[in-house]
């Protein structure tokens, strides 16, 4: 097992509202992403860290959204101005700044040209602002493990089918590994299971 899934605990509605940014304040993933890939990327490249910068409207937006609702999570620090904030949460200096400066200009034209999310999330971010903190908020499942050729045989570390030998489903790496999304698992499990057993059959 080489991977994980890695799912970010916070509500879609809100994440989608609002700018995930890392220690240094700085974005690093477009936030209309499938939220686990956000979550890998915030586990193993920003130190686990990241905090979720949204203002008064887009929380009050998300909270009124029909969404189930179940990870929807208060701001941690609110303020008057980004400085402020910045200063909150324990940013360096003027990063952050930057940050909302640079997004809110791209998003008054409706264009995210750092990240590419999506026209109708894009709208600049105001006063009050809060921020979100997400560290230590990921966790997940184990992804990887048997390598098979397109029949489910199960390859030998040199690269070989071991004869008579098939696997399907989450003990192989299968299609998830690092690009993991809802439905991948039920999905390769059945798919190859099926191809293993054909191929079991016929061998
Ligand atoms: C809460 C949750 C939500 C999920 N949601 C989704 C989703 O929305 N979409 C999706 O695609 N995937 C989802 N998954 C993942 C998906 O359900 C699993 O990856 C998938 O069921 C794995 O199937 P499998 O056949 O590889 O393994 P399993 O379903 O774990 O089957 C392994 C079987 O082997 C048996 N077994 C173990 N050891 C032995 C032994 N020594 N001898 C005999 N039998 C043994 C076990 O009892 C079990 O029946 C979710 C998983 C969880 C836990």
């Amino acid at each position: 097992m080489d991977a994980t899934e890695v799912a970010l605990f916070i509500d879609p509605q809100q994440l989608v509202r609002g700018i995930l940014v890392n220690e240094r304040g700085q974005r690093y993933v477009a936030e209309d992403t499938y939220p686990d890939r956000a979550g890998q990327l915030t586990l193993y490249h920003q130190n686990n860290t990241a905090y979720l910068i949204i203002d008064e409207t887009a929380q009050q937006e998300a909270m009124a959204s029909l969404s189930p609702q179940l990870m929807m999570r208060p701001p941690t620090w609110v303020c008057e101005t980004v400085a402020e904030l910045e200063d909150e949460i324990g940013l360096p200096t003027g990063f952050l700044q930057s940050t909302i400066a640079d997004y809110n200009h791209g998003a008054a034209q409706r264009h995210d040209p750092l990240l590419h999310k999506k026209k109708r999330w894009l709208r600049p971010i105001g006063s009050p602002v809060g921020a979100i903190d997400l560290r230590e908020s990921t966790g997940g499942f184990t992804l990887g493990g048997l390598h098979t050729t397109l029949d489910a045989e199960v390859l030998h570390v040199s690269g070989v089918p071991i004869p008579g030998l098939f696997a399907a489903g989450r003990c192989t790496a299968g299609l998830a590994a690092w690009g993991y999304a809802s439905g991948v698992s039920l999905g390769d499990g059945s798919f190859y299971g099926r191809r293993a057993g054909r191929a079991a059959t016929s061998a």
